[in-house]
């Protein structure tokens, strides 16, 4: 259950999570990110990433889990783990949809037959862009354990990290 905040309060969000029977929740990972502005979307948003702390620990005492997926803690989040991927009406599979001019996430496609047509080449681009822990800058860096390497488009088209300034934290790790 990915939910965005912007503008919210705990309240709102206890409000919402509890419309969930309490049994089904055991079963729901809850991911909760901040909405941040981007070229094309521009908010003032009071909500802010210190926060995170209190909307995680109403999630967890109603009984949800948090998302601990590395990849989802990253810069825009929508980069898939390793069992993850997108499928776009045009039968195309993505790693990454959030800039679809840039196809270095495409790894396949669905065929007439329905059959999964995966490009290997592609999908050992993106994991290995995916992976930070072959660059000295990366893992002697502070930011590691947050950033984890930053965008992995960015890095697969231009062939160095992003190191953003994005808001991210590794705090949903501490509720497993
Ligand atoms: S901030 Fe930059 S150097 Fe540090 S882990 Fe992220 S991508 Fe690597
Ligand atoms: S690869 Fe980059 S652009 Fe794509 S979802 Fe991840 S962080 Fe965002």
């Amino acid at each position: 259950l990915r939910i965005n905040l912007n503008n919210n309060s705990v309240m709102e969000l206890k409000e919402t999570l509890l419309k969930i029977k309490k049994e089904l929740r055991k079963y729901i990972i809850v991911s909760i990110r901040v909405v941040y502005n981007t070229e094309t979307y521009s908010n003032k948003n009071k909500n802010t990433i210190d926060e995170l702390k209190e909307f995680y620990d109403t999630a967890a005492s109603l009984g949800y889990k948090l998302s601990n997926n590395r990849y989802y803690n990253r810069s825009c989040e929508a980069c898939c783990d390793e069992k993850v991927f997108y499928i776009t009406p045009d039968l195309g599979i993505w790693k990454c949809i959030n800039t679809m001019s840039l196809e270095n996430g495409k790894i396949g496609y669905i065929n007439e037959n329905g059959d999964m047509i995966i490009d290997a080449k592609r999908m050992l681009e993106w994991y290995s862009a995916a992976d930070c822990f072959d660059e000295e800058t990366c893992v002697k860096c502070k930011r590691l354990p947050d950033c984890f390497g930053g965008c992995i488009l960015h890095k697969s088209v231009y062939g160095k990290r992003a190191c953003t300034p994005f808001d991210m934290t590794s705090l949903s790790y501490f509720y497993d």
